[in-house]
């Protein structure tokens, strides 16, 4: 049903004038049955410390009762003290391929993973637990960090903490450059896992030039990151590593709330012989438990087994566990969200509708953000930043250009290189710019092949330039919007 003034106050456990008070100094004027905005109603709920629950009702059964078009609409109230309680950190390992991103891994598996029971087999569930005292930490396994990006331009966000790789020996290469820029457009927070350090050609001081020179200072250097010396092949260090990533996500406060609506992400899904589809899910929210009623993208159905990282069949998985879900209609994509529902109808009406919208191609056009739109964008954010990708011909023109930008002055909004290179414009870097809703300027470079389609699947601005000052003037009148009248 609407929610009216009468059934707000007693969710929240408050007199009706007591509430039609709280509306006046709102300037909201109510009477006790007036119906209340959904969003007025959120707004408070959150002011009060409860968690308002909508729970769509299922169409089918409105029109069954010959109910009004709209009222599928209505929203029962439901609302409850919000509960908040710790949650262990998700990681992801990234850095430069051969650096020891998989043997750092399996390393940890072997010391800090309990194996499954007597003759069970520890499952593969895109995901492990490593134990560190009486705590937690979830291990995303790395796809790579163009993945990472992919699953991220989807909406799905599901990593705390990453640790940079870094082999001692070879110090900072290209794709630890990457790393770092995915890793930073992502806002995570970096700690660097300076592998390989048994090796003699171990070079630390290489490492932490390295990376103070792609804006990583190191702890030791007065700066924010963590640097810790590990060796995947002797376990060095290994412990303070998992301690530092512990504390890492003890500043970062990260909560949950065991008691809110489940909310999950789909790591993987594949179908398996004997057993159909199958997904391996992050709970990022609330509880998923056996039975639960579930919509996924287009899939739903009612969970029948939940297998936990370890091959143990479990109850219920709690945030930040990854679990492998089975009883689902068909196989997901990975970056799904996954849902809990009332029952399973209504989990499949939903799915029905997503199925419905997807063949209407509702789902696939990605809005463009382009130069010129930017600015209108930018102007409702709070500190405006004009995300731009940049790639050239030569280092030189590429530091000539950063400078230039650098230099660039608007009094609203400044001009920000998320990542830049030298070489052609690829399908990475258009991934990372549909991710971070940026630019793509390159400069004497080509588009590789097939890029250009793919940028416009995923609206994404190219831009080629092969006159410095053309590119400045573009960023420039992007930073000064051209609503404004040049002056
Ligand atoms: P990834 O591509 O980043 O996942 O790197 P891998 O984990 O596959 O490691 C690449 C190579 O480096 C393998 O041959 C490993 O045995 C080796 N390696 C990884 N860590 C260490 C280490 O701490 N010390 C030494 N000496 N070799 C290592």
């Amino acid at each position: 049903a609407p929610i009216t003034v009468r059934d707000l106050a007693e969710g929240l456990g408050k007199k009706p004038n007591e509430l039609i008070g709280l509306l006046m100094t709102m300037n909201i004027f109510a009477a006790i049955n007036q119906v209340l905005d959904v969003e007025l109603v959120e707004k408070i709920c959150e002011r009060h410390g409860v968690v308002f629950v909508r729970e769509r009702r299922e169409k089918g059964r409105d029109r069954d009762r010959g109910g009004q078009p709209g009222q599928e609409n209505r929203i029962p109230l439901s609302v409850r003290p919000h509960r908040k309680v710790g949650r262990p950190p998700v990681v992801v390992f990234m850095g430069h391929v051969d650096h020891g991103k998989t043997s750092l891994q399996d390393y940890i598996r072997h010391s800090h993973v309990t194996s499954g029971e007597a003759g069970g087999i520890t499952q593969h569930i895109g995901a492990s637990v490593a134990t560190v005292g009486d705590q937690t930490i979830t291990f995303l396994d790395t796809p790579g960090h163009e993945a990472f990006t992919a699953m991220r331009a989807r909406g799905a966000n599901a990593t705390d903490i990453a640790v940079l790789v870094v082999a001692a020996d070879d110090g900072v290469m290209p794709q630890t450059v990457e790393a770092i820029n995915h890793a930073k457009a992502a806002n995570l927070p970096i700690v660097v896992a300076m592998n390989k350090m048994d090796l003699p050609a171990a070079n630390p001081d290489k490492v932490l030039l390295g990376l103070q020179q792609h804006g990583i200072t190191p702890r030791d250097w007065g700066g924010e990151t963590e640097v810790l010396p590990v060796s995947a092949h002797t376990g060095v260090g290994i412990n303070e590593l998992l301690e530092q990533i512990l504390l890492e996500a003890e500043m970062l406060e990260l909560n949950a709330d065991p008691d809110a609506p489940f909310e999950g992400l789909v790591i993987e899904a594949q179908m398996e012989t004997g057993m159909g589809p199958t997904a391996h899910v992050l709970v990022r929210n609330g509880t998923l438990k056996l039975n639960d009623a579930v919509i996924c993208g287009q899939c739903y159905g009612r969970v029948r087994a939940l297998i936990d990282s370890q091959g143990r069949r479990v109850q219920k998985a709690s945030p930040s566990m990854p679990v492998k879900v089975m009883g689902l209609s068909s196989v997901p994509n990975a970056g799904d969200k996954i849902l809990a529902c009332a029952n399973e109808r209504e989990a499949r009406v939903l799915a029905e509708e997503a199925m419905q919208a997807a063949r209407q191609g509702n789902l696939s056009v990605e809005r463009m953000v382009t130069l010129d739109d930017m600015f209108s964008l930018l102007a409702k954010e709070e500190k405006p930043e004009l995300p731009i990708i940049l790639k050239t011909d030569v280092r030189g023109s590429l530091e000539a250009i950063t400078d230039c930008i650098a230099k660039l002055k608007s009094d609203r909004i400044s001009a920000h290189i998320l990542h830049s290179g030298v070489g052609e414009i690829s399908e990475n870097d258009v991934v990372l710019a549909a991710a971070s809703k940026a630019v793509i300027l390159g400069f004497h470079v080509r588009v590789m092949p097939g890029v250009n389609r793919f940028a416009k699947q995923k609206g994404v601005d190219v831009r080629l330039y092969s006159i410095i000052y053309e590119l400045l003037q573009e960023v420039e009148k992007a930073m000064r919007g051209r609503l404004q009248p040049d002056i």
